[in-house]
């Protein structure tokens, strides 16, 4: 493999030969006391012929690292470098590369790869392409200094979106674009969204934007979190158990539990749908599923899906719709060197405000 001094079109004399990495070495719980990243200093990487080399400006911390260290979804191989909400600088490019990124801004995705020919990516749904390949789990990704990528798998970021505010739309953001649309609302239908974290409030200002006559509902155990929906515009809230006098068009699930599901698919109106965006379900309430009725729950077509990765789309347009509403997440930003100190308190909960890393 060439040396990023023997790649074309770098800008090398600000590339050092090795750099800072907050890495994962081992599986395990997250906890007080056992620090689940270590700092190390590692060769920068070359790309490849079609790659681009990335300066890292911040990359964000979010609950699939925590998923990753415990092994509940495991890094390809260890030792990995974590980070899916990477913003950086293009610094040096392959040979072959021809989007002319060169010393663009540019933003990194869970989404690192896709094969591009089977037939799940030539029908716009590479997000569930079998050999998907997600950054910071199966590639290195953004907890560092640099991290390569495929050229054709970074995004533009409009330059009214700061770095740091940029990186929760990179991932809950996209997300809960990509679960919005499946949605398939249309102006003036109602909305519902199950649990109010990190997606669910930038999926509300989504909605507000492009269906401005629809009327929001959002469903919430925590008072904090049904006071905060409020008080950026939803139209009802209430907790989980509660049902507003209407029959939703849609709900988006984000939470972890099951009776949220039953209690949506009760809350629908006929003909309405369910969109799941959670990458699992635990396991704690399983048993309310028995109580599954044809008639209340299921009956007059209604529908219930998930949501799978992203795709690049769901990206771009994030992004660009967060430009013009606007849409600026608030941040909690740390030094990259303490990723495990920012992981440790994503895993108490202290989940007010998306956590990211900046890099110097
Ligand atoms: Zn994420
Ligand atoms: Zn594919």
């Amino acid at each position: 493999m060439a040396t990023v001094a023997e790649v074309m079109n770098s800008t090398m004399d600000t590339i050092p030969t090795r750099m800072r990495a907050m890495r994962i070495h081992r599986l395990g719980p997250v906890k007080a006391g056992r620090p689940p990243l270590e700092a190390d200093f590692v060769p920068v990487p070359s790309p490849g012929p079609a790659h681009l080399l990335v300066r890292v400006h911040a990359c964000g911390v979010c609950h699939t690292e925590l998923d990753e260290i415990e092994g509940r979804t495991p890094p390809a191989a260890l030792p990995m470098t974590p980070g899916h909400q990477v913003i950086g600088t293009v610094v040096a490019q392959g040979e072959s590369c021809r989007l002319g990124l060169l010393n663009r801004r540019v933003g990194v995705a869970w989404i690192h790869s896709a094969c591009g020919e089977c037939r799940w990516c030539t029908s716009g749904r590479e997000n569930l392409c079998p050999d998907f390949h997600a950054c910071g789990r199966d590639a290195a990704g953004g907890y560092a200094e640099y991290m390569t990528v495929p050229e054709s798998f970074t995004h533009l970021v409009p330059d009214e979106i700061g770095d740091l505010e940029a990186t929760p739309l990179l991932c809950a953001g996209a997300v809960g674009y990509r679960a919005l649309s499946l949605c398939h609302l249309e102006n003036g239908q109602s909305l519902g969204l199950t649990g109010f974290g990190a997606s669910g409030h930038l999926v509300l200002q989504m909605a507000q934007h492009l269906y401005p006559d629809s009327g929001i509902f959002v469903f919430a155990r925590s008072q904090a979190e049904r006071k905060f929906a409020a008080d950026l515009g939803a139209n009802w809230t209430g907790d989980t158990s509660e049902r507003p006098g209407t029959g939703l068009d849609a709900i988006i699930d984000t939470t972890p539990a099951w009776l949220p599901v039953l209690a949506a698919m009760e809350a629908l109106a006929p003909g309405g749908r369910l969109v799941i965006n959670a990458i699992r379900k635990e396991g704690g309430d399983r048993d309310i599923l028995a109580s599954l009725d044809y008639d209340r729950h299921l009956w007059r077509e209604k529908i219930m899906t998930t949501v799978a990765n992203v795709t690049r789309q769901d990206v771009r347009e994030c992004l660009r719709l967060a430009a013009e509403i606007p849409l600026r997440p608030h941040v909690t930003a740390y030094p990259l060197e303490d990723a495990n100190q920012a992981l440790l308190e994503l895993k108490q909960g202290h989940i007010r405000g998306a956590k990211v890393l900046r890099v110097p």
